[in-house]
C-alpha cells in the first residue's frame, strides 16, 4: 500500500465517543498520529484501557504514536449546584466557599480550590467560560470570598473559573496535578502538558518533578493565560523552556480576549519553528463537527491557515471525544492537511544571527536545501535522541522525513513532529539505508514515474555525541 505522507499532523482527544479498542484503532487508520489524554476528567482505569489499546493498534500498524497526558492545572471548578441551576441577576453577592461541600440553593457556592489565598479585591473572576463576569468585592475568610455580578446568567455544576489577572506565584499546580504527576509517571506518556502556565519557571517546576519520577515524557507549555500572552519575552521564554506548545484557544480567548487569538497563534507556531519546539494549534479546529458530519468553511479555512503558518500539529477536542462523528472528524481534517500542504510552499527560515551558529540548524538548513533542489524523494534521518529530526523538521522541507532511531520513547514524540515518520530499529552503522530500502520492498515508500531508485538525502550525526554532522546523497 502506498503511502501519503501527511506533514502537519493530527492530535485527538480521547473520550466517551472513542471508548473502545475499535474506535482507537479506526482514529488511527483515519490519520491520528497522537493521542491526548485530558486529566480533567474521566478514571485511571480508562486511561490505563485506553493506552492499551492506543499501544496495541501502534503496534500492530507500524505507527508511531504519541500519548500525551494533559494535566488541569489550577482550571478550578464551582462544585456541584443544587438541581444543577442557579439564576445570577446583574449587581447579585456570591459567596464561593472551598469549606462548603454542598450547594444549598443559596448565593453560597462550593468551588473545588481556596481562592481566598490567591485572590485580590477587584480583580475578575470569569465563570462558565466568561458568560458571567464577576469581580471579587471582599476575602470574607480563610477559604470563602465575595463575589459582585456583572451580568445575569445561570451557574450549571462543575463550570469553570478564569481569574485572568489572579498571579498564582508559581504556585499553579493543584493536589490533584500532583498525584495525576506521580501517577503518569509510572504509566507510557511521550508528552505532558500543564494547563495555565504564566511563566517559564512553571514549565521549569514541571520538569523537576518529571526529572524525580524518572519520567522520559517531553513538556508541552500550553499558553492560555492572560500573564503568558501579556508580553512577547514571556511568550518567548516559555518557548524556549518547554519542548511544545499548545496554543490553548479556548481559554486564552476567556482570559485574554478571542481578539487576540489569531496573532498570538502566529506568534507561538513562528518562535517554534525558530527553536525547533512542537507547536499545536488546539481548540474549536472542527468545533461545528461534534454535531454535524461536515466542518464550516470558517473551521476549513482555520486548519488550513494553520497548515499554511507551519504549524507541527492541529489538535480535536470535543470532536473525537464526545462528538457525533469523531471518525469523520480526523478523514475531513486530513483532508484538509493534504489539500493544502499540496496546494501551498514553506518557505525557509529567515536568517536568525542567534541560532544559525549551531551547527545541526546551518547542517538542516543545507541539508533541506539540498533535498528540495535535487529533487530528493524524502530526507532519512538517524537519529538516537530525536534532535537531528528535531532540527530537520524546524526547516520545513516541502518533502517526507524518514527518522529511524533505536529509542520508542523518541519515535513516538517524533509522532507529532513536524513531516517526521519516525521507525525504531536497532542501531547498526546502516540502519539508516537498511530502513528506507524496507519501506521500498514494502511499498511504504514508492518511486516517481519512470525512476528506479529512490533519491535520499541521509542525515545523521556521529558517535562521539557532537550532533549532526553528515549529509550524504544515496540512492536506494
Ligand atoms: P483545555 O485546553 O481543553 O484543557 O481547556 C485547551 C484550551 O483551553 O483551548
Ligand atoms: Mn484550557
Amino acid at each position: 500500500m502506498s503511502k501519503v505522507f501527511k506533514r502537519t499532523k493530527i492530535l485527538a482527544t480521547i473520550g466517551p465517543a472513542v471508548s473502545s479498542e475499535e474506535q482507537i484503532n479506526e482514529l488511527i487508520d483515519a490519520g491520528v498520529n497522537g493521542c491526548r489524554l485530558n486529566f480533567s476528567h474521566g478514571d485511571s482505569e480508562t486511561r490505563d484501557k485506553h493506552i492499551a489499546w492506543i499501544r496495541k493498534a501502534a503496534e500492530a500498524k507500524g505507527k508511531s504514536i504519541a500519548i500525551l497526558q494533559d494535566l488541569q492545572g489550577p482550571k478550578i471548578r464551582v462544585g456541584v449546584i443544587k438541581d444543577n441551576y442557579y439564576e445570577v441577576k446583574k449587581g447579585d453577592e456570591l459567596i464561593l466557599d472551598h469549606a462548603v461541600k454542598e450547594h444549598a440553593g443559596d448565593n453560597i457556592l462550593p468551588v473545588q480550590y481556596n481562592l481566598a489565598e490567591k485572590v485580590k479585591i477587584d480583580e475578575p473572576i470569569y465563570i462558565f467560560d466568561g458568560k458571567i463576569r464577576t469581580h471579587v468585592a471582599e476575602i470574607v475568610s480563610d477559604t470563602a470570598i465575595k463575589v459582585v455580578v456583572e451580568n445575569d446568567g445561570v451557574v450549571m455544576s462543575n463550570k469553570g473559573l478564569n481569574l485572568p489577572d489572579t498571579d498564582f506565584g508559581g504556585d499553579i499546580l493543584t493536589p490533584k496535578d500532583l498525584a495525576d504527576i506521580d501517577w503518569g509517571a509510572t504509566r507510557d506518556f511521550d508528552y505532558v502538558s500543564l494547563s495555565f502556565i504564566q511563566c517559564a519557571d512553571d514549565v521549569r517546576m514541571l520538569r523537576k518533578l518529571l526529572q524525580e519520577r524518572g519520567s522520559t515524557a517531553k513538556i508541552v507549555g500550553k499558553i492560555e493565560t492572560k500573564k503568558a500572552v501579556e508580553s512577547d519575552e514571556t511568550l518567548e521564554e516559555i518557548v524556549k523552556e518547554s519542548d511544545a506548545i499548545m496554543v490553548a484557544r479556548g481559554d486564552m480567548a476567556v482570559e485574554a480576549g478571542a481578539e487576540i487569538v489569531p496573532i498570538v497563534q502566529r506568534k507561538l507556531v513562528a518562535l517554534c519553528r525558530k527553536y525547533g519546539k512542537v507547536s499545536i494549534v488546539a481548540t474549536q479546529t472542527m468545533g461545528s463537527m461534534v454535531d454535524n458530519p461536515e466542518p464550516t468553511r470558517a473551521e476549513v479555512s482555520d486548519v488550513a491557515n494553520a497548515v499554511i503558518q507551519g504549524a507541527d500539529v492541529v489538535m480535536l477536542s470535543d470532536e473525537t471525544a464526545m462528538g457525533k462523528y469523531p471518525i469523520e472528524t480526523v478523514k475531513a481534517m486530513r483532508k484538509v492537511i493534504l489539500y493544502t500542504q499540496n496546494h501551498s510552499m514553506m518557505l525557509p527560515l529567515p536568517r536568525d544571527p542567534e541560532t544559525d551558529n549551531h551547527t545541526y540548524d546551518a547542517l538542516s538548513a543545507a541539508a533541506a536545501r539540498l533535498a528540495e533542489n535535487i529533487d530528493a524523494d524524502l530526507i532519512l534521518c538517524q537519529t538516537a535522541s530525536g534532535a537531528t529530526a528535531r532540527a530537520m523538521a524546524a526547516q520545513r522541507p516541502n518533502l517526507p522525513i524518514i527518522s529511524v532511531t533505536p529509542n520508542q520513547r523518541v519515535a513516538n514524540q517524533l509522532g507529532l513532529m513536524y513531516a517526521n515518520s519516525a521507525f525504531v530499529r536497532p542501531y547498526s552503522e546502516t540502519y539508516g539505508l537498511d530502513l528506507a530500502k524496507e519501506l521500498k520492498d514494502s511499498g511504504y515508500l514508492q518511486l516517481k514515474d519512470g525512476k528506479e531508485e529512490l533519491k535520499v538525502v541521509l542525515v545523521s550525526g556521529d558517535k562521539d555525541k557532537r550532533g549532526t554532522d553528515t549529509i550524504k546523497v544515496r540512492y536506494v
